[in-house]
């Protein structure tokens, strides 16, 4: 008689997992923004719903936060946090009154030509005890902000928090995007395809949300199978850059955006995966048991290939929600990230 050869599939099936303390991440106040980058994994947009965290829901996270992971260093982002400047300011006020560790405020600068309106919010998120405000600089955010509008945030915040209260991530992306012309907006289609993928690299860039689907491809596709290496356990399991977003979905550290893995509040205790089929796929096969899972349920592979695993995920996911009336998986959210990419594609020649 000879063995079961899914025996030692079903031993190691892992049905629950639990999450080490949250060890840093960060506070989605919206999904809307002035952008619609090519590499977020959010999918944010000008289109997403106009929902932004309320003062007293911050208030319950960042209050369960410092109960539960009192060393946890939490940032706000989004979609873009400057576009409503009160809830930016009262979220920050609750963060600091409930004792969080707020290391920054992540921004696009399209406020940067607008010292009128943006340097009083400024000052008042310093006065507030913040010192540190991100701003992304990249070929993908100066398609819709031109340098020189990112090196005048860099100015107004240097003006109001000192030299080093202006973290610019990638500071170096800016001489590249100065030759292109400082007043234009960038336009990635120029950059040969070496290029996009050293941007790609430079920016630690993960092809997930639109980013699989942007053109040109921020990396060489490949076929399915080439990404069927590991489970994606490491990277559900990481707390090091969760997301917590204004709808109390927690979002792996991993970064993979479109995943709840389960309410915030659950976040301490066992998270059971037998609700969550796709997570459970992910978490003890990967993306090769979701693919596996997906063609038996009419899943047809790209025949251009993929950017990433990540890329391969976000696509199966899109077809499992798009496939199943009123999205029966619970872990495919929000289910506007898969609308919204949806949509895209559907415009690609004039989006994506
Ligand atoms: S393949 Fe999916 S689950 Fe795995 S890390 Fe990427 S987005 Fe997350």
């Amino acid at each position: 008689m000879g063995f079961n050869i899914d025996l030692s599939k079903n031993i190691n099936y892992s049905e629950k997992i639990k999450l080490p303390p949250l060890e840093g991440g960060g506070i989605i106040l919206t999904y809307r923004c002035t952008n619609r980058c090519k590499h977020c994994l959010v999918a944010a947009s000008p289109e997403r719903e106009n929902r932004w965290l309320d003062k007293n829901a911050a208030a319950e996270i960042f209050g369960f936060i410092k109960n539960n992971s009192p060393g946890a260093e939490i940032h706000i982002g989004g979609g873009e946090p400057f576009l409503n400047p009160q809830c930016l300011l009262d979220i920050v006020e609750t963060a600091f009154e409930r004792g969080i560790r707020l290391s920054y405020v992540e921004t696009n600068a399209f406020w940067g030509n607008n010292p009128n309106k943006y340097e009083p919010v400024l000052k008042e998120l310093y006065k507030l005890g913040l010192r540190s405000i991100l701003i992304s600089v990249s070929p993908f955010h100066a398609e819709f902000i031109k340098p020189q509008t990112s090196v005048n945030a860099i100015k107004m915040v240097r003006g109001v928090f000192g030299y080093a209260g202006a973290f610019v991530w990638i500071a170096e992306f800016l001489t590249m995007l100065s030759k292109h012309g400082e007043t234009q907006n960038f336009n990635i289609e120029t950059m040969s395809d070496e290029m996009i993928r050293r941007a790609a690299d430079m920016y630690y860039l993960i092809p997930g949300g639109r980013c699989g689907y942007s053109k040109p491809a921020v990396s060489m596709k490949r076929s399915a199978k080439d990404f069927f290496i590991t489970n994606c356990g490491r990277e559900l399991l990481s707390t090091a850059h969760f997301h917590i977003d204004a709808y109390g979905n927690y979002m792996p550290g991993g970064l993979c955006g479109g995943i709840s893995m389960c309410d915030y509040k659950e976040t301490g205790g066992e998270i059971n995966l037998n609700d969550k089929p796709l997570l459970k796929i992910l978490y003890n096969e990967g993306v090769k048991g979701l693919y596996e899972t997906a063609l038996k349920s009419g899943y047809t592979e790209l025949a251009d290939g993929y950017c990433g695993k990540c890329h391969l995920c976000v696509d199966i996911r899109k077809f499992f929600f798009n496939d199943s009336e009123n999205n029966e998986f619970g872990e495919l959210a929000p289910a506007e990230f898969y609308k919204t990419i949806t949509d895209e594609i559907n415009l690609k020649s004039q989006i994506l």
